[in-house]
């Protein structure tokens, strides 16, 4: 087993907090598009010309048209080998929490309950007015979008779009977890997004020992302790398999 892997799984057997933030990189291996990557949504469609309020309020039906096509897209997928080795990997540590960026619904799929959504899921709905949430995973005819029942608002997805403030809940929990973990993971992500970004840094500030999976380098890449230049679905069976080993369990 590579000395690097062993390190790692060492310090993940000896510590009680962890934490990770995943990106659109953790489910490229599902077959979700990143954005970013060569691959990515970015080369055909514009988000940020789709995923924004001003694009609601002038052309509503193109971009729930966009948002229908990206659940279709996303509805045939499923976790991959680095999902369900994160979910087994929070069995560890005594506390474990999957900060992520995707709104693929992914990690909960494979099984994971400590997770928090900075960018919100996909598959809910909310008022674009008062922020209500609606019929959670109700299909949306672009047509004849329907109209909240407290204020009349029009239904959107409940997605954190270009401009928008993250949910603070969400976002405040992940920094405290972030802060307070003795061991953090960046995996598959750019990490080029703030605030989400500063996560890493954050707990690195405070000591936690910083591991990043990515195929390509990130800004996070000079400040992590241990860098795995490889794909989520490949090394993190493998790190669950070093820490069950260095942790002493059959
Ligand atoms: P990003 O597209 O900016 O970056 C993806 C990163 O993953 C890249 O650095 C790439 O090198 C890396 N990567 C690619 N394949 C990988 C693999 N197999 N294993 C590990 N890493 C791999 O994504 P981001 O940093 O999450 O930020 C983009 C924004 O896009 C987020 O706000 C997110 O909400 C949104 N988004 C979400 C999804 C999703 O829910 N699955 C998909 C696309 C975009
Ligand atoms: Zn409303």
């Amino acid at each position: 087993m590579p000395a690097m892997l062993t390190d790692v799984a060492r310090i993940i057997a000896g510590a009680s907090r962890g934490a990770v933030l995943t990106g659109a990189g953790i489910s490229a291996e599902s077959g979700v598009p990143t954005f970013r990557g060569k691959e990515g949504l970015w080369g055909k469609f514009r988000p940020e010309e789709l995923a924004t309020m001003d694009a609601f309020l002038s052309n509503p039906k193109i971009v729930w048209e966009w948002y229908n096509w990206r659940r279709e897209l996303m509805a045939g997928v499923e976790p991959n080998p680095g999902h369900y080795a994160l979910r087994d990997l929070a069995g560890y540590f005594d506390r474990f929490t999957i900060i992520t960026q995707n709104v693929d619904n992914l990690h909960r799929l494979a099984g994971s309950e400590d997770v928090l959504e900075l960018h919100g899921n996909i598959y809910r709905n909310k008022c674009a007015d008062c922020n209500r949430q609606h019929d959670m995973d109700a299909d949306v005819d672009p047509e004849t979008i329907p109209s909240c029942a407290f204020c009349g608002g029009k239904i959107r997805p409940d997605v954190v779009w270009f401009g928008e403030m993250l949910p603070a809940e969400a976002i405040d929990r992940a920094f405290a977890e972030a802060e307070q973990s003795e061991v953090f993971l960046s995996v598959g992500t750019s990490a080029l997004v703030h605030p989400a970004a500063s996560l890493p840094v954050a707990a690195k500030r405070r000591g936690a020992t910083l591991v990043e999976i990515n195929p390509d380098e990130t800004p996070l890449t000079s400040l992590a302790d241990y860098y795995f230049p490889a794909c989520a679905g490949g090394v993190l069976p493998d790190l669950v398999a070093a820490v069950r080993n260095a942790a002493g369990t059959p």
